[in-house]
């Protein structure tokens, strides 16, 4: 019970990593804000995702709420925060997680899949993140910031040159706001999955091959699980980690050190 009676809004907790994270921090005791962003029902083809964590949350007796809202929107991270003090009282963790990566060459990949994947994956990250920050310096009881970067924030990718940057910048980003709430007593800390099997990668994964190929480049032998990344956003989350701050932690397997 990492979190106890903690209030944690997880952004993009509908799917893959997202939803793990809420169902992880509510396994911890904490009561959870689930941001998805699109159309909840059956009609959009994902079966009210977002529902199902909810209900699922509900069923081990914490509390929860669904948020819908585009991180990319500076309005978002405002909206989250009010909604989370409507209904909770106070913020105590924010995992800044959502993020979209359509996997394209560079040659010619458009100004607008650059644009909205930057728009979404760092300018949300920083707009939610500024949000949660300001109310929690308000709350005065410090908090903890924890943001999904990659892998990639360290290693390029053919198909990825629209999204490692985002990456990159997502790591940075937790590392200079642990400098700008360290005085609040503010954590920010970032996590590093690997290939972790989601939604997200599900395309790229589908030929056999590639599928061998990764895991033959992973030292433990298996690809990562949404669980294996939500466990680490928990400790980081929770006091265990509480003279960690700036620090990025790499989620993967072995991946990022088997060069050779
Ligand atoms: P996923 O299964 O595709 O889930 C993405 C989640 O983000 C969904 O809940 C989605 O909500 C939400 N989302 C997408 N765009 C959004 C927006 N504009 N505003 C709010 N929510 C939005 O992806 P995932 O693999 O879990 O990825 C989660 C994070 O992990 C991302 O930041 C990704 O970059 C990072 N990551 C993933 C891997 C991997 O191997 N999977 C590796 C390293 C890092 P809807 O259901 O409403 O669309």
């Amino acid at each position: 019970m990492l979190l106890e009676g903690k209030v944690v809004i997880v952004t993009g907790a509908s799917r893959g990593i997202g939803r793990a994270i809420a169902l992880e921090c509510a396994r911890h005791g904490a009561h959870v804000l689930i941001n998805y962003w699109g159309r909840n029902d059956a009609s959009y083809g994902r079966d009210a995702a977002a529902t199902e964590v909810l209900n699922e949350i509900h069923a081990m007796r914490r509390r929860a709420i669904l948020v819908e809202g585009d991180v990319a929107d500076p309005v978002t991270g405002q909206k989250l925060v009010d909604s989370a003090i409507e209904e909770f009282g106070k913020v105590d963790v924010l995992a800044a997680n959502a993020g979209i990566c359509q996997f394209h060459a560079f040659l010619d990949l458009s100004p607008e899949m650059l644009e909205r994947t930057t728009q979404v994956n760092l300018h949300g990250a920083f707009y939610v993140t500024q949000a949660v920050a300001r109310q929690m310096k308000a709350q005065g009881h410090g908090g903890a910031i924890v943001a999904t970067s990659s892998i990639s924030a360290l290693v390029g990718g053919g198909m990825q040159t629209h999204y490692t940057p985002t990456k990159a910048g997502v790591h940075s980003l937790m590392q200079s706001c642990a400098v700008a709430l360290g005085p609040f007593g503010i954590r920010c800390n970032s996590v590093m999955p690997g290939t972790i099997t989601t939604d997200l990668n599900k395309e790229d994964l589908a030929s056999p091959e590639k599928l061998a190929y990764m895991k033959g480049r992973i030292p433990l032998g298996r690809l990562g699980d949404p669980q294996d990344v939500a466990s680490v956003v928990v400790f980081l989350a929770s006091d265990m980690a509480r003279y960690v701050t700036g620090a990025a932690l790499l989620v993967d397997g072995g991946l990022f050190v088997n060069l050779q």
